[in-house]
């Protein structure tokens, strides 16, 4: 028996020496530590800028407010991700149109297409557990002649872009790479969560990246957008901390989202480490995972790998093969009663109470429910160890082996499903 948690923060020395430094420098809210993450971000994924927020989901509604999305108007998700992923959407007053996924979790491109209608504002693609989505076919397919045709631009941004705004829920995948470059190059803005559980963490954070097209002024929309951070004011707390600066204005209705330098601190401390140490280290538990279960036939890895793109190995999605949605249940049970914590990521928005509300139905989505029903999320950070990943993957092993002992397949499991793309 085993006390293995499912995601920890990553709490070194350096850690608490940031933190406790920022304590001792008497400044504690949004300054020179936000600026210095920022600027980490920025060199971390080769953005034109970097907005540090409280979190993703409130820099993912400063990102569509900018964009001028309001009520009447169109975001397409998929139905796979966060809530948080539609809820910013619905903060905006518009209306999150869901599209099914593909079966390496993220958004269907084909069904993207099919869903663009002249109220279209903006597409947010998941990230899920650090795979980054096909952003060539979604670049290719809001740049087509024929769907910018269909775009109406309402608000000054909007008409400054011309066509639909690629937003990607990079929540997850900090650190992920599409052709050699960040995965943050391919989308117009790309948003990241440094929730506790996160790759790099604030505690609570976010941050905005910025890769818009050329004709953007990016360093005056970065000023523009800090200032949205703190209620439209012309003046953040630590200029006019420096004295003889008390004057200031309210030049807009702002948001209140900006991140404090104790929270940037942790990240800080982090992000220095993260693509020498911290990244390394989750590859090597998914590739020590991937070994473990190659064999099985039940197995069905997550992408991890191909041509074009890298995870940021956030999440390991393990799917198990003709398993129903129960017998995952029960395998989970199991799992979690030898003490190893584990989660399912996710469960499809349209299956959560205030969606069905709304009136979104799973049926609509059969990948999206077919990817829900047979996955099981496994612990995946830096500090495991090599005892504790051979222990969770007996673990597993033993309780699929348990599933399969007990219960026949019945005709009702998933059947035929596609191998996952996968090379080393
Ligand atoms: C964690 C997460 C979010 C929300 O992040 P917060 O920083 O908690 O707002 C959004 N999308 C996805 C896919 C997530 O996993």
């Amino acid at each position: 028996m085993m006390n293995i948690p499912f995601s920890p923060p990553f709490i070194d020395e350096a850690v608490i020496d940031e933190v406790v430094q920022t304590l001792r420098s008497n400044w504690i809210t949004t300054g020179p530590k936000v600026a210095a993450l920022e600027q980490e971000i920025v060199k971390l994924t080769s953005s034109k800028a970097a907005v540090c927020v409280n979190s993703w989901t409130s820099g993912a509604i400063l990102m569509l407010k900018w964009f001028g999305v309001k009520a009447g108007d169109e975001v397409i998700v998929p139905a796979y991700t966060y809530s948080a992923t539609a809820l910013s959407v619905l903060h905006c007053g518009a209306t999150p149109v869901m599209v099914d996924i593909n079966d390496d979790f993220c958004i269907s491109a084909d069904a993207v297409r099919k869903a663009i209608t002249p109220k279209t504002k903006a597409i947010i693609a998941v990230d899920i557990a650090g795979w980054p989505c096909d952003y060539d076919k979604l670049n290719a397919i809001i740049n087509d002649p024929e769907i910018t045709g269909l775009f109406v631009a309402e608000s000054f941004k909007q008409r400054i872009l011309n066509r639909i705004l690629l937003i990607s829920d990079a929540a997850h995948s900090l650190g992920a790479k599409f052709n050699g470059l960040a995965a943050a190059k391919k989308s117009d803005v790309t948003i990241y969560s440094f929730h506790a559980v996160k790759n790099v963490t604030t505690a609570e954070g976010g941050c905005i990246c910025l890769n818009l097209p050329d004709h953007f002024d990016t360093a005056a929309e970065y000023k523009y957008l800090r200032m949205y951070t703190l209620n439209g004011q012309t003046k953040d707390a630590f200029s006019k901390s420096l004295g003889g600066g008390w004057k200031y204005d309210i030049l807009f209705q702002g948001l209140k989202i900006n991140m404090p330098d104790i929270c940037a601190a942790i990240g800080l401390a982090q992000i220095k480490k993260y693509e020498t140490q911290l990244l390394p280290l989750r590859k090597q538990v998914a590739l020590k995972y991937y070994d473990g279960f190659k064999d099985m036939d039940w197995f069905i890895s997550p992408p991890l790998m191909d041509e074009n793109r890298e995870s940021s190995y956030h999440l390991f999605p393990l799917r198990i093969k003709n398993i129903t949605e129960d017998q995952r249940d029960q395998i989970i049970e199991d799992i979690t009663s030898d003490g190893v914590a584990v989660n399912v990521h996710f469960i499809p928005m349209p299956m959560l109470t205030y969606f069905k509300s709304l009136g979104y139905q799973i049926v609509d989505y059969p990948m999206a429910y077919q990817q829900y029903a047979c996955e099981i999320s496994l612990p995946i950070y830096p500090q495991l160890t090599g005892e504790e990943i051979t222990f969770i993957i007996n673990t597993v092993i033993s309780a699929v082996k348990k599933q399969f002992a007990n219960n026949l397949v019945p005709d009702t499991a998933i059947e035929n499903m596609k191998p996952a793309r996968i090379s080393f």
